[in-house]
């Protein structure tokens, strides 16, 4: 039995079952590459499936936990403690929303967000996006648009309404006085790849402000440099009521928040709580995080090299290629199959990618990847693309 065969086994015997695994145990990962138990080398292009923005076994986020592990991992927001004191007011001021709550996930974010949004409003519907992705606790599941991870659990929340993303006149028709928040991703990422329009985005803002509305910007797969910009929202100078972050937050380690806006105000003491939230661990992690990604000025990189990397990938020669979108190093080849065989195929070729829907090959790397990197994955995308891969021939279901 190889090492890979012996983690299978025993994962595949202890597991809840619910994940879909590719047939490779990764066991360690430097920057933007990672090793498997047998000891090939890859490109990561799933980057932690977005909390791997910093690359693996970052060094300033190595230190910082390394040193906090030392010191203090848990102090409940019982007590007052020096890093989230720290990390707060690096937050706010990298979001200019003068408030957050610290939790552990993007879902938990998500999900905080929409109870405040009720309690602010006093109104308890909600309009979210077809094909938006928010999460799978019972208040995101209900935003979150695709039958397979609502159908099993419903009913879910009641007043919640989805329209087509970027289309505003649906936004309009949707909105009211009842509605308590309008939820989206800047640029939706399970779902496809899709950036909102800026005609979209700045109308939901008004149509929320109009109604009285919380706008909920979701940029759980979208902060910290992903797009190009620390936030997307920051793209086109939105001001959100509430923001949802979590993934990169703290390096990789989980943690999650929700920001408000200065017109949010101060909640009630009492309501909400978390025994993890706010642990010193994750903040001096994610106080790390921040500023690497600040002082290498990683939203810059994304910026430029995801734009070096999307028209790269706009010219390979594919008869199987329909589009290709992003922004920054959020970047879908949108292709006219399934995109499982072909994610396989890159694998073996060396090259991890991640899908976003059924035919969608989504690429997330760690915002470190280097311009020569890019290209060896441009180059092994369009081997695999080069002629389509005959149904039934190759593919772990993801
Ligand atoms: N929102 C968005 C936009 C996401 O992409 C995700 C995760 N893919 C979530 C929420 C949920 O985050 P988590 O898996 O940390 O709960």
């Amino acid at each position: 039995m190889t090492i890979t065969e012996e983690i299978q086994s025993i994962e595949n015997a202890h597991e809840s079952g619910v994940y879909a695994k590719r047939q490779v145990a990764i066991v360690r990962g430097e920057g933007a590459r990672l090793w498997d138990a047998e000891g090939n080398e890859y490109i990561d292009c799933v980057g932690g499936q977005g909390a791997a923005n910093l690359g693996h076994a970052n060094p300033a986020v190595v230190a910082a936990i390394t040193a906090q592990a030392q010191t203090l991992i848990s102090c409940p927001e019982l007590f007052y403690n020096d890093k989230r004191a720290a990390l707060l007011e690096k937050l706010t001021a990298l979001t200019g929303m003068p408030r957050a709550f610290l939790c552990n996930s993007g879902t938990e974010a998500v999900e905080s967000a929409l109870k405040f949004a009720r309690l602010r409003t006093g109104r308890s519907e909600v309009v979210a996006a077809m094909r938006g992705f928010h999460g799978r606790t019972m208040g995101a599941l209900s935003a979150t648009w695709e039958k397979k991870y609502r159908g099993p659990f419903e009913p879910l929340v009641p007043g919640f309404k989805h329209i087509p993303y970027n289309d505003l006149a649906a936004l309009q028709a949707a909105v009211s006085e009842q509605t308590a928040a309008v939820i989206l991703e800047v640029v939706q990422g399970e779902g496809g790849v899709n950036p909102g329009t800026p005609e979209f985005l700045l109308g939901a803002q008004a149509l929320c402000a109009k109604h009285g509305a919380m706008l909920i910007l979701d940029e759980v797969q979208t902060g910290f440099g992903r797009t190009g910009e620390m936030f997307a929202f920051q793209h086109l100078g939105l001001k959100p009521d509430l923001l949802a972050v979590a993934k990169s937050m703290a390096g990789g380690l989980p943690m999650g928040a929700w920001l408000m806006s200065a017109s949010f105000g101060e909640l009630p003491s009492a309501v909400h709580g978390s025994t993890f939230g706010g642990n010193p661990l994750a903040c001096a992690a994610s106080i790390a995080a921040i500023d690497y990604l600040v002082d290498n000025q990683l939203a810059e990189h994304a910026a430029e090299l995801g734009a070096w990397f999307k028209a790269a990938l706009e010219r390979v020669q594919s008869p199987l290629v329909r589009e290709v979108r992003g922004m920054g190093l959020m970047v879908g080849i949108e292709i006219k199959q399934k995109v499982t065989p072909y994610l396989q195929a890159l694998m073996t070729k060396g090259v991890m990618a991640l899908p976003a829907g059924l035919t969608v090959m989504r690429f997330l790397p760690p915002l470190v990847i280097s311009q020569a990197e890019l290209a060896v994955v441009v180059e092994k995308v369009q081997e695999v693309l080069a002629k389509p891969i005959a149904a039934g021939s190759a593919g772990a279901n993801e």
